[in-house]
């Protein structure tokens, strides 16, 4: 399977989770991989040496997306290393939930940059480079919340509903150059983000989702690589559940 030979991705916060599920899945498909990172070096060294193995190519850039100046030097370092960026995948994400009575400014501030301005300094960054290839694939991974919204996350929700409205506007703005943009909006997947749930809580979740359990960070992954491919080329300004049926309509 390789329909996305030839094509260069960067995939933000790959060292871990859905991020590392998605790195895993375009290479496999193909895809030239820049593993993005924070603070998971070893994690994300990890992730390009399984590419590699695989007989991939990928490297690991340590950015903090949130800042517009690192997006903008993660952006040129994929740039200058492989001469193209053909897939931006925003999926660096982070919580910090509270009921707003208890929700710091702080914890609202750094979910809304860590979420949503980073997926727009990524696209800014990006932008140019492929507008002049005249050809891009952008995908953001939203969330069920920022569709439906949820108790104890007003900064995670606004951000991910953020995501949407910067999805659709871009997907306008870029359509004339072949640059699709979309959403994937995961509902509960199994990662360190989900981790703190307690066990019985995460179980009982099971039964508001029609297909019966959480999905897996491959779920998700499945979704993007679509996306990201030529079969989705007449695709844009879509938001695309991935959910079990969580959230309908
Ligand atoms: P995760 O396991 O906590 O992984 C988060 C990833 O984001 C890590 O690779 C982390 O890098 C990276 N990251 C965080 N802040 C960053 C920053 N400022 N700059 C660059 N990278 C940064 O989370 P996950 O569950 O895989 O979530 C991935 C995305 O899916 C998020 O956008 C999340 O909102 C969304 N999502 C998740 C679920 C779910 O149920 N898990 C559901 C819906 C949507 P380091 O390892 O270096 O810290």
């Amino acid at each position: 399977m390789s329909q996305l030979a030839d094509r260069v991705a960067v995939v933000t916060g790959a060292s871990r989770g859905i991020g590392r599920g998605i790195a895993l899945e375009l290479a496999r498909r193909g895809a030239t991989v820049v593993v993005n990172y924070v603070s998971s070096a070893a994690a994300a060294e990890a992730v390009v040496e399984e590419i590699r193995q695989a007989g991939g190519k990928a490297m690991a850039i340590q950015a903090d997306v949130s800042d517009f100046e690192q997006a903008n030097a993660l952006i040129q370092a994929a740039v200058d290393a492989y001469g193209r960026i053909d897939i931006l995948v925003n999926n660096a994400g982070t919580t910090r939930d509270a009921l707003i009575m208890r929700m710091k400014e702080e914890d609202w501030d750094t979910v809304i940059n860590t979420n949503l301005k980073s997926a727009w300094n990524c696209c800014k960054a990006v932008v140019r480079p492929m507008m002049k290839q005249r050809y891009g694939r952008i995908i953001n991974i939203t969330s069920v919340s920022g569709i439906a919204g949820n108790e104890g996350q007003s900064n995670y929700s606004a951000s991910k509903a953020g995501m949407i409205g910067l999805t659709k506007s871009l997907a306008r703005e870029l359509a004339s150059r072949t640059i699709t943009v979309n959403a994937v909006a995961p509902g509960f997947v199994a990662t360190d983000l989900t981790a703190n749930l307690p066990a019985n809580i995460a179980e009982r979740l099971n039964e508001h989702i029609p297909l019966g359990r959480w999905g897996t960070v491959e779920d998700v992954a499945y979704a993007v690589a679509f996306l990201a491919s030529d079969e989705a080329s007449y695709i844009t300004g879509h938001v695309l559940s991935v959910d079990g049926g969580l959230v309908m309509g």
